[in-house]
């Protein structure tokens, strides 16, 4: 018998906790809404970063990010896998 196929389709996060401790929010780099309408990701720059052709991921980074709970600007550094 033939196995039927499916196509997969792949779903990220790129996940950050807001560093004001009075906000707590948990916000997805990848989604605008949850960045303030910024596209952090424009060109690739974001998903670049999870294969990094030199370095580590200890050189992930994402500059101004602005909460979009408190509105508190900070940068990321570091992806965790
Ligand atoms: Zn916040």
């Amino acid at each position: 018998m033939e196995l039927e196929s499916v196509s997969a389709s792949l779903s990220i996060e790129m996940l950050v906790d807001c560093p004001n401790d009075d906000c707590g929010g948990y916000l997805d780099l990848l989604n605008e809404k949850d960045t303030s309408d910024v596209d952090h990701n424009e060109e690739g720059n974001l998903m670049s970063q999870m294969f990094p052709k030199t370095g580590s991921h200890d050189d992930f980074t994402c500059e101004s990010v602005v909460c979009k709970y408190c509105k508190t600007e900070f940068n990321v550094k570091g992806l965790e896998w």
